[in-house]
């Protein structure tokens, strides 16, 4: 590792991140479980440090602590939230340099990727929803008889996050900051592979004031996410993962009922029609398939360009694709680190072993790239693949592209919806009408038009189709951690 990358690491191993702590209650304690699991860093494949696997006594103790701090909080009048949630941003952004270094060090992300768009979005996040926090409204209603009706925005209680590894800071970010601005409070389940940031987060919202109880860690596998969504003192699920476990999630919650939102896979597709300015294009669909080391739930990992710039487009993605820096997470000109965990670099493998099978010519890339015991995966560009290859139809979740050409908008349009997926999609076209046209039938929760990943805290995201249901960000992402009751007072 480089002499920087010996310096964040440091920052991880503070005290606070004691092997086998979790947070319960506003203290850390050491878990009740036995059940250690090891946190590795994938630029190096090393041990970084070591977490709980917590148990059921855990979780209970968690729970707990969230009921107990319910009322307090859900009393507590909507502006002081708001400035609580605005202070969380500011200590944040206080306390950037230990975030970039966990975040980077425990997912593989370049400190650039992690400082400019996982931290600065964490921040914004909680900014965001603490001016939300303020406007948690009901509505008065006009009825025909002699009374008044009106309706009120409460919080669901007990809100149980679940957060995948890929953007760990974000996606927590995204449930907790609505979720605490609505008055619920929170026990949180991180990824296994990547629990660090959310174990500094919870220091962090007790540092700006968050009351203690009011925000939970529990680290630990699929087992504790399970517990979490069977246990009777949650009142609300929040998941983001994988479609598959998705589905087991929403099974389990609904023997209880538990409203959920569910943010899963996705295989978005960018098309490239004849009109684009094909500079841009180019620097989309790089980005797109690169971004987070395509592990990125919003990616364009399908490139679906006009038939006349098909072999033009290869070209130039053959020559700029080899040329985005790969490597160590801490070097600030690496672009694409390591994938987070071997099995995520074995998946790809197994995708691009497929797409080879399956008559896929490799433009470049294709293999490893051998880099000090990190999961590096060289980033790779595939050509000549027929819509049903499993690489094609499937989430592969690593720096891989397909190509595919089309010769008219309905093609396009119809390969584009043509998965099961329905998170994000994209197009490149100078037509302002053709943009519109294509967005509209377009089968995904945000369509992005002349670049890609422009996302924000104001803009609502989610899937259609097997990417889930729910919205997160936005007004729309407060919605589902309140209820509404309505009120109806006779005057007669
Ligand atoms: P995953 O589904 O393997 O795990 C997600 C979370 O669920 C983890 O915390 C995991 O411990 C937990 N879990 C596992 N089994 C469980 C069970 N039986 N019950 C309850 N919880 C359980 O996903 P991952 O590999 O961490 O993340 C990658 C996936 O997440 C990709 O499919 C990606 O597209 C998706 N994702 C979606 C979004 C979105 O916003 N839609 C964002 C990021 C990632």
């Amino acid at each position: 590792m480089s002499e920087s990358g010996e310096r964040y690491v440091s920052a991880v191993t503070r005290p606070h991140i004691e092997p086998g702590r979790l947070f319960i209650g506003g203290q850390w304690r050491v878990a009740e479980s036995k059940g250690r699991r090891d946190v590795v860093d994938p630029s190096t494949g090393t041990v970084i440090t070591t977490v709980a696997e917590a148990d059921a006594a855990d979780l209970d103790a968690a729970v707990d602590a969230a009921r107990g701090a319910f009322e307090g909080w859900a009393r507590t009048p909507g502006r002081v939230r708001a400035r609580i949630l605005h202070r969380v941003a500011d200590v944040i952004r206080e306390r950037e340099d230990e975030l970039v270094a966990v975040e980077s060090v425990d997912v593989g992300k370049p400190v650039t990727l992690s400082r400019a768009v996982d931290v600065a979005t964490a921040a914004e996040e909680y900014e965001y929803y603490s001016a939300l926090a303020q406007s948690v409204d009901g509505a008065t209603r006009q009825i025909p008889v002699p009374s008044h009706a009106y309706t009120r925005r409460e919080p669901l209680g007990v809100v149980g996050a679940i957060t995948p590894f890929n953007f760990p800071l974000i996606l927590s970010s995204s449930k907790i900051a609505p979720a605490l601005a609505a008055g619920n409070t929170v026990v949180h389940k991180p990824a296994e592979d990547t629990p660090l940031s959310a174990l500094l987060m919870a220091e962090i919202l007790a540092e700006a004031g968050v009351p203690d109880g009011v925000v939970n860690v529990v680290t630990g596998g699929g087992a504790v996410g399970e517990a979490l969504l069977r246990h009777p003192g949650v009142d609300k699920i929040a998941f983001t993962g994988s479609t598959r476990v998705g589905k087991l999630a929403a099974a389990v919650a609904s023997q209880s009922l538990k409203p959920v939102t569910m943010e899963l896979g996705g295989n978005a597709a960018q098309i490239v029609f004849e009109d684009a300015d094909l500079d841009k294009a180019i620097g989309s669909v790089i980005k797109g398939f690169v971004f987070n080391t395509g592990q990125f739930c919003m990616g364009g990992p399908r490139l679906l360009v006009h038939r006349s710039l098909h072999d033009t487009v290869l070209e130039i993605l053959s020559q700029a694709v080899a040329g985005v820096p790969l490597g160590d997470p801490f070097d600030p000109a690496t672009v694409i680190g390591p994938m987070t965990a071997a099995r995520h670099l074995e998946n790809v493998e197994t995708y691009v072993a497929i797409a080879r099978e399956d008559g896929g010519r490799i433009v470049t890339g294709g293999e490893r790239l051998e880099l000090g015991g990190g999961y590096y995966y060289k980033p790779t560009v595939i050509a000549g693949l027929a819509n049903d290859s499993r690489a094609v139809q499937e989430e592969i979740f690593g720096p891989v592209l397909t190509v595919q050409s089309f010769d008219t908008e309905d093609e396009a349009v119809e390969l584009a919806n043509s998965t099961a997926y329905g998170l994000a999609s994209g197009l490149c076209t100078n037509d302002l009408a053709r943009a519109h046209r294509v967005a509209a039938r377009l089968q995904a929760g945000i369509v992005w038009v002349n670049d890609w990943a422009m996302l924000d805290p104001a803009v609502p995201f989610g899937g259609v189709k097997q990417s889930g249901y729910g919205r997160e960000y936005g007004p729309e992402g407060l919605e589902p951690y309140t209820k509404v009751k309505s009120v109806v007072i006779s005057l007669a």
